[in-house]
């Protein structure tokens, strides 16, 4: 909740998380320091795929370079540590949207179970919005995505998610997570908060990969 935090709750943070570069770790500058921040690109006009359950989409940065360190130690070393600092690079996209809640893109249970957290969940901490925490549910039956198409991510993932709709009705909600690819998870989990009658879904994600090869394997 960086926009409400009372100035001792923000002074205690910065002692436990100093301003550090998410990808090289080096204190004093967030979300990258100079030297990381020269491969930092910011995404190509166009660069989610166009989703027809998704109202809005921005990503922050292109994927590669620092940003791909950055995800990385994000998914599989750093989660809370990185989490914080691209949470606010995050919030600074959305100033001045009307939001009612923010949902973290769900993990299957399995990978949950091996994570330890979820990246997605860790990114939203410290937003004003709220979590809806259950609003949407993911299925975790389904196959592992890397190294599929667009179409085969599809087809594995119609009606892998469910949406809770007493969280969901009525509400303008923003997806927020830490990568898109094909945009295939997104559409699913948008299209399954828009059935239960979400009035807006935003998709807001730190990386886009797109004009890069789609079967990149990135662990979703
Ligand atoms: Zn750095």
């Amino acid at each position: 909740m960086t926009s409400s935090l009372g100035l001792w709750q923000r002074a205690a943070l910065d002692v436990l998380f100093p301003p550090a570069c998410v990808a090289c770790g080096a204190l004093g500058r967030e979300p990258f320091c100079p030297p990381c921040a020269s491969s930092v690109e910011s995404p190509s006009p166009g660069s989610i795929p166009s989703l027809p359950a998704v109202d809005w989409s921005a990503a922050l940065w292109a994927y590669g370079g620092a940003v791909a360190v950055a995800i990385a130690r994000l998914k599989y070393r750093d989660g809370v540590e990185v989490a914080r600092p691209l949470g606010r690079a995050l919030q600074t996209e959305v100033r001045g949207f009307k939001l009612d809640c923010l949902v973290p893109m769900p993990l299957n249970e399995a990978r949950l179970r091996a994570r330890g957290y979820n990246q997605a969940r860790e990114l939203a901490r410290d937003w004003a919005t709220p979590v809806a925490r259950a609003a949407l549910r993911r299925r975790d039956d389904r196959p592992n995505q890397v190294g599929q198409t667009m179409i085969e991510r599809q087809a594995n993932l119609c009606g892998a998610f469910t949406a809770e709709r007493r969280y969901v009705e009525g509400r303008r909600i923003l997806l927020i997570d830490d990568v898109v690819t094909t945009g295939a998870t997104a559409q699913a989990a948008a299209s399954a908060l828009k059935s239960a009658n979400a009035r807006w879904v935003g998709l807001l994600v730190v990386a886009t990969t797109c004009l890069r090869d789609p079967r990149i394997d990135i662990v979703v």
